[in-house]
């Protein structure tokens, strides 16, 4: 497939529901204003974020809020279903991913960052970083047949604008400009209500909407936006360079 051809679908790789809203809903509303499909896919089910709720309660609840977030944007969504808090790489969920890339035709893949806070989102962009490259490979065992080229990778921002030391994360490959679809960003998170609680008990922030405002206009001061999401394209070997969706949304987008 030539670099004009590519798929025009996204797939957003999280560790957990409600990491997708945080890291990258704007930019995916964004593309699919422009025509683009959007899955959503989980890595875990976020079992272990719940309060007053059983595990099983939980990842349905979780499960529930999900579909309701992604369903404001029109996209898929899916849950590879991994254990919240024990996610770990391995060969199973590796071919689950690059199996998920190979069904929806991705022409553009986003994941964590390797630098993240999280040990799920570190796995988390340790497993899409191995299935996006092998998408493309005959070998593979998989329902589904190869990819003809690799899809674009992308890194979202964590949370926090740190890496697990604290120190600065490398500066981003480009911004967008999430200023005017920030109310999508906020009705898709506000549908995680299980969360809300979580981050109130155990992490003691009371305002689950404001924190990520806080972190988009942290970013988007970087940049000389009022909200902005902050992105690294991953550019190791083997993976295509072509700056995809800075070129996509171009308007609203900042190389610095
Ligand atoms: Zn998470």
């Amino acid at each position: 497939m030539a670099e004009t051809e590519v798929s025009k679908s996204v797939l957003a790789f999280a560790a957990h529901p409600d990491d997708t809203e945080l890291c990258c809903a704007g930019t995916l509303r964004l593309l699919a204003d422009r025509g683009w499909r959007i899955t959503i896919c989980t890595l875990t089910n976020g079992g272990m974020g719940g309060f007053g709720m059983d595990e099983a309660t939980t990842i349905a609840t979780r499960d529930a809020e999900a579909r309701e977030s992604a369903a404001i944007l029109g996209a898929g969504y899916r849950c590879l279903g991994g254990r919240d808090g024990f996610l770990y790489d391995t060969e199973a969920l590796r071919i689950a991913a690059q199996d998920l890339m190979r069904e929806v035709e991705a022409g553009i893949v986003i994941g964590h960052l390797s630098l993240d806070y999280h040990a799920d989102h570190r796995a988390a962009a340790s497993i899409t970083d191995a299935a996006t490259f092998l998408a493309t490979l005959p070998n593979i065992p998989s329902r589904f047949p190869p990819l003809r080229s690799t899809p674009l990778f992308y890194h979202s921002s964590t949370l926090g604008l740190t890496d697990p030391l604290g120190y600065s994360l490398p500066r981003p490959h480009f911004f967008v400009d999430v200023t005017g679809v920030w109310a999508t960003k906020a009705a898709m998170l506000g549908c995680h209500r299980s969360q809300a609680e979580v981050m109130r008990v155990q992490q003691g922030i009371g305002d689950f909407l404001g924190m990520m405002r806080r972190q988009d206009e942290a970013w988007g001061s970087q940049a000389g936006y009022a909200c902005a999401e902050a992105y690294w394209q991953h550019l190791g070997g083997g993976f295509r360079k072509t700056p995809l969706i800075q070129t996509e949304l171009r308007d609203f987008t900042l190389v610095p």
